[in-house]
Formats: structure tokens, sequence, C-alpha cells
């Protein structure tokens, strides 16, 4: 190590690729340890961290220097010379390395940018068995013991709703718009205080991207299989402008037809009865009611206006209203809150005994928010937060159903969606499985076409920003009749 440090007081490393240039692999691995602020790929004249592919003797290394000399080696033999197998094991002895070096174990390994489940479907595809698949995952990724059983679970489950009707897509609609921002908010979300007027305005254009998109559906014979309405928080809208686009949508598409209507009601202070009302008729059983926590305190220092007495006030709303699955999302390390709080919020959550809960990890930028002894301390408890909360929702009778990973998370975990028996939300199954092409409409929304024989997909953005949104709202819906012309053929 050469001493030098950060501007925050972390320490440095100058990285140094020998005989690769696969920096990006590289970089992704040693983020898992370090922040990107103390990794440097520039360095010319010295180094501490240096990759090696040695094509000469069929090996990668991964060699830490301390004062000039080699303080940690790790080497990998390479048994096949594909560019895949070279960059995994690039990746694993980086992992090898840091690991020594910085004592933390990584649950996933080098499992970073891919969907753990996608692996199990190919491996089931190649006819692999359970046990086969468990130790494809240790020793192929290094992903542990317990994290490959959970990404089995989930797949086996998962698997039962991967089926589809030729010839369909799913719906999301979006609504960019929150009553205030949360202090985490990474989505495109507007506080509603400064942006009355423009909400009307973003209902016009968004009902003239739904009709075209619609009509384009409906001519080309596609089918609608589930349809998601998110944001932000699509209950920001009024009881009347959320019963205008229910009716844009079923004067357009067979609602009972649907496999499933889910709308995101979000933040139990943009709730009431009239809302309720207007998206159980208009066919919709299944709601999201999301908590986040049940800490009064919490509620306050992230941001939202409402207390931990309200969500529960709406969610007896909802329920004598009678949907049928009723969501509530966490999230494991939110500013201030230790083993606890996390008790406190589970306690409260198994007395409502919500069909769904889905487990996030609180995911940030390290170093601006952070310093590194923080972090380190947090991420220790954020651990011992999610094997509480984990615990919980499994002695409420929930199972695991989908899984995702994110970046910058306070903890190398896991987002987890959890339900009772038979309540899966089919569309975040398939937002995570990319089996069938997504129609995204309105601000920020990614339409994701799936060419699953090509084994490719392709992404077609709205702008993120309402105003242009608005303003350019022809430009969008032409994109979008392209991208469904694109997939008819
Ligand atoms: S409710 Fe969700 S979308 Fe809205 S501000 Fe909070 S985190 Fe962002």
């Amino acid at each position: 190590m050469n001493g030098e440090k950060t501007t925050k007081g972390m320490e440095m490393f100058k990285v140094k690729l020998t005989g690769h240039d696969y920096r990006y692999e590289v970089f992704q691995i040693l983020n898992l340890f370090f922040d990107k602020s103390q990794l440097d790929f520039n360095s010319s004249d010295s180094w501490d961290i240096e990759s090696v592919l040695d094509l000469n003797r069929n090996a990668v290394e991964c060699n830490i220097y301390k004062d000039g000399d080699v303080f940690i080696k790790k080497q990998i033999k390479l048994h096949q010379l594909d560019k895949k197998d070279i960059k995994n094991a690039i990746k694993m002895a980086i992992l090898n390395a840091a690991e020594e070096y910085t004592g933390k174990k990584m649950p996933w390994g080098i499992l970073v940018g891919i969907r753990p489940t996608k692996i199990v479907h190919e491996l089931e595809r190649n006819n692999y068995e359970r046990e086969e698949i468990r130790d494809y995952l240790t020793s192929n990724y290094h992903v542990s013991y317990d994290k490959a059983l959970l990404t089995i679970e989930v797949a086996e489950r998962e698997k039962r709703y991967l089926t589809k009707k030729e010839n369909s897509v799913s719906l999301y609609i979006g609504i960019p718009f929150c009553p205030t921002r949360c202090v985490y908010c990474s989505f495109t979300s507007n506080p509603l205080g400064k942006n009355q007027r423009v909400v009307e305005e973003y209902l016009d254009a968004l009902i003239r991207e739904i009709t075209a998109t619609l009509d384009c559906l409906n001519e080309k014979n596609i089918n609608v299989d589930t349809l998601y309405i998110g944001g932000g928080t699509p209950t920001s809208l009024t009881s009347e402008q959320l019963r205008r686009l229910f009716e844009t949508l079923s004067s357009r598409l067979d609602i009972k037809g649907l496999r499933e209507f889910t709308v995101e009601a979000g933040r139990p202070d943009s709730i009431d009865e009239e809302k309720l009302l207007a998206i159980k008729e208009a066919g919709c059983e299944r709601i999201s009611i999301n908590p986040q926590t049940m800490n009064d305190e919490t509620l306050r220092r992230i941001g939202r206006n409402h207390t931990s007495e309200d969500i529960v006030e709406k969610y007896e709303l909802a329920r004598m209203i009678g949907f049928k699955v009723i969501n509530m999302d966490l999230i494991i390390g939110l500013p201030g809150e230790g083993v606890e709080e996390i008790r406190r919020t589970m306690e409260k959550l198994r007395v409502l005994s919500p069909d769904n809960v889905t487990i996030h990890t609180m995911a940030i930028k390290r170093a601006s928010v952070l310093n590194e002894r923080e972090y380190s301390d947090k991420s220790l408890s954020a651990e011992r937060m999610y094997e509480i909360a984990t615990e919980e929702v499994r002695n409420m009778g929930l199972y695991p159903y989908y899984m995702y990973r994110q970046k910058n998370m306070v903890s190398p975990l896991e987002n987890v969606g959890y339900c009772k028996e038979s309540t899966e939300c089919i569309y975040n199954i398939q937002m995570i499985a990319e089996n069938i092409s997504i129609i995204a409409m309105g601000a920020d929304g990614v339409s994701k076409l799936v060419f699953e024989d090509e084994n490719r997909i392709e992404r077609v953005a709205n702008v993120k920003d309402v105003g242009e949104y608005i303003k350019r709202i022809d430009e969008m819906i032409e994109n979008k009749k392209r991208a469904i012309d694109i997939i008819s053929k």
C-alpha cells in the first residue's frame, strides 16, 4: 500500500491490469469492497493491486502489494479460454484477494450485474439437478451456500409464472408524483406541492400515449398479459383523475381478461376512501401500501408526512373495501434504524398480516453519506436486521418469489419479494425474468422489447423530465408505435 488517502481520508488503491483490458469487471469486484473514489486505474508509476492474465501459463492472478512487495497473491488456473471464463476467473482472483485483505466475505461472490435466477433457469434448461445447480453457484461464482439455496427457491417459484400466451406484452404506466420527496428516493418523483398544475397536463399527455399504444396493440392483435401502475405514487392523483385514467384504459382494454392488474397506492398520506374505491371499481384487486418502516421517528427523518398509525388505518380501509392482495414494502438500513427498530416494525406488520412483503436493502452512495467506519458498522447491523426481517416474514407464512440486486447497497444483500401461497405479483417476476416485452408509458417509462429466440433485449426510453415528456409527447408516441411494430414482426 502506498499510504495515499482520498479527500475523505480513505485508503487509496492504484490498480494495474496486465495482459488484459477487463477494467469494468475488475472495477465491479473491487467496488464491492472499496468506494469508487478509492480506486485509481490511471497510475503509471506504481500500483497496489495488479490483475494479471497470463495466457502462456493459462492462469490469472491478483496481487496486492505492500511497500513494493507482494503481500497477497491469488492465482486461478484457466481450464477454458473463452471470454466469459477468463472474465470470471479474473473476478474470482480479485474477490479472493480482496476478501483476504479486508476480512469481509461477499455472500454473492462475483455475481454482480447478473440476475441470479436467470443462471438457475439456464442450468435447468441444460438438465442440471437441484444439487448440481447449488454446487455450480457456490463453486463458479463463490455464492454462499445460503444464497445459492435462496436463489434456487426463488427460481422454482417464479418458474410457475414464466409461461405466457403467444403474442402478448405486459404494460407499465408511471405516475411520477409524490406528496413529498423521501430522502433516499432514486426514482423519478416530483413533489406534488410545486406541481399541482403540471399534474393535469401530464395526465392529458399520458392519456394520449395510452390511447395510441392500446390502439396500436389492438390493431396488431397483441394480447395484454399484466398491467402495473407505479410511480412515484399513483394515488397522488385525485380520485377524479384516477377515474379518468381507468376510463381510458377500460375503453380499449379488457380489464377483466388481464392475468393481473396492480396499482401501487404507495404512501398512506396519498390514500383516501374515494381513491381506493376508484381503483377497486376499475377492476384492480392488488395494491401496495408501503410503510418502509413502522417507526414514526424514522418516517419523519426520511421526509414522510405521516405516522405508522396512518399506515394501519389505510391498510384496514383497503381491507374493508375488499382488495384481495395487499403488498407492503420495507427498507432495511434506513437512517437511524437498528435491530430494535426493525423488530418493532416486524411486530406491527405481523398483526396486519399483508399478503406480500417486499424487503429492500437501502442503496446509498457510500462515500458521500457515510465514512468508511460508519459504513462498516452499518453494514453489520444491516445484515442482522435483514436476518430478523426475513425470519419474521417466513414465520408469517410467506415465501420468497422474486429477487433482484442493486448497486450501492449498504450491505451486499438483495431485495426479495415474499408472498402468501398463490399471491405472487406476476409483473414483478416478469420484470426480473425478462421473459415478456414490457411496454412502459409515462415520463421515464423504459419499454423492454424481449427477443427470446435471439436472447436479446432492446430498450426504448421515454424522456425522464415531466415537462419534456409533456412537450415531446408526439415523439414518445411515435417511438412507442415503432417499438410495437418491431415486436409484432
Ligand atoms: S414514495 Fe417512493 S417514489 Fe415517492 S418520493 Fe418516496 S421513494 Fe420516491
